[in-house]
């Protein structure tokens, strides 16, 4: 039987082993592991590429989303973590982090509701939930590009200025993204890139940046990733050991020089999967909204009528991998569903979808011949040859 996978992290390898062969190498020769060449060699390529004044390579997208906050709340309120009582607006259907960070900075995750068509949060929510609470406990929003696209940043950005928020985004799955002419994680306060093997720019390990044209974040941001100080052994605030390593840095300079392709290879793939699938009644298919320019860091379908799990395991018996991101909304978390976390309403979108999402294969060097065969097994699903 034939075997194909989400990703097939062996195949891009030979693609580009040359490449990666020789960066590795490189390394084993230097041997400068922390904070070594390639480090600030990426650093100044990504910045350059997402259009910002600074990046910092730190050791995850998590430490990017922790890294972020902390800096915000030693800038803005002059203390080392938010207190409990300010509110910080994202999604409830996302991953984990992209709450947890929110704790982890000491304030109060809100979770406002998301469009089911986009699937990222809803800024005419959010409009609604600074109207109907207190807006002055409000301190700022994280919204996520999730799967690739981006979120109405002209709206997120008007209702930020209106009511002095910043604005964290959660680049973890949009590596490349664009909202109109502007790369996602050039427009808010941060962008918050993750490095996680499977991202749609993945090292062999855990990796993440922080972007931003913000000089004294970019400082924080510098300092908090190495014990919170300026000198080795001096430090001024609580910080953490978040590097980016030297080895991930390597690898992704050499993986890198592909991200435009292996973008545009997906949104190929993409194209194939809306042409063929739409004729079926029973999915909806993903839509790229205006001024987005999506990179399918996943091809996310909706199954109708409760089908979703059958249609997973029927793929699953014919070899074919899918994936459900995410079966909970954050809100039903233990985590946040404990008093520690508010929800703007019912966030029933959100909840919806986590019922009916399927992610199709969509390995950037998947060729057609894969794809039809996807698409050929999810008609014989629903009865069409
Ligand atoms: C992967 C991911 C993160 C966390 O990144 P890590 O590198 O795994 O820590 C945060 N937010 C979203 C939306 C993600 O997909």
């Amino acid at each position: 039987m034939r075997k194909i996978p989400m990703l097939d992290l062996q195949l891009e390898y030979e693609y580009m082993r040359d490449n990666i062969d020789t960066a590795i190498k490189r390394c084993l020769e230097h041997q400068k592991w922390i904070l070594g060449p390639e480090v600030k060699e990426l650093e100044d390529k990504i910045a350059q590429y997402i259009g910002v004044k600074h990046s910092i390579g730190v050791a995850s997208g998590t430490d990017a989303l922790v890294l972020s906050l902390r800096a915000l709340a030693i800038k803005l309120k002059g203390q080392e973590y938010f207190d409990k009582t300010d509110e910080i607006i994202t999604t409830p259907f996302t991953f984990i982090a992209t709450g947890d960070v929110i704790l982890r900075a000491g304030a109060t995750p809100v979770f406002v509701d998301i469009n089911p068509q986009t699937y990222n949060i809803d800024p005419d929510k959010i409009r609604e939930y600074l109207k109907n609470s207190n807006p002055s406990k409000v301190v700022g929003m994280i919204p996520v590009h999730l799967y690739g696209q981006a979120c109405k940043m002209d709206k997120i950005m008007e209702i930020a200025k209106e009511y002095d928020l910043f604005v964290v985004e959660d680049v973890a799955q949009a590596f490349g993204g664009m909202w109109k002419d502007k790369k996602l994680g050039s427009i808010g306060i941060t962008g918050c890139f993750s490095f996680f093997p499977s991202k749609n720019l993945g090292g062999f390990g855990d990796g993440g940046m922080v972007s931003t044209n913000d000089d004294e974040i970019a400082e924080l941001v510098r300092m908090l990733r190495v014990h919170g100080g300026r000198d080795k052994y001096n430090a001024n605030h609580i910080g953490y050991k978040a590097r980016l390593d030297t080895l991930q840095a390597a690898i992704l300079l050499a993986k890198f020089k592909y991200i435009d392709e292996f973008n545009e290879r997906r949104r190929k793939i993409a194209e194939v999967y809306n042409r063929e699938l739409s004729e079926l009644n029973d999915i909806t298919l993903p839509v790229e909204s205006s001024n987005s320019y999506h990179v399918y860091h996943q091809y996310t379908i909706r199954v109708k009528n409760g089908k979703r799990d059958e249609l997973k395991n029927y793929l699953k018996e014919r070899g074919i991998d899918t994936m459900v991101y995410y079966p909970l909304p954050l809100h039903k978390m233990k985590i946040f569903n404990n008093g520690r976390a508010k929800i703007s309403g019912k966030c029933s979108n959100a909840e919806e979808v986590t019922q009916s999402v399927l992610s199709l294969p969509i390995e950037p060097l998947q060729d057609e011949e894969t794809t039809m065969y996807i698409i050929g097994t999810i008609k014989g699903f629903f009865g069409i040859t």
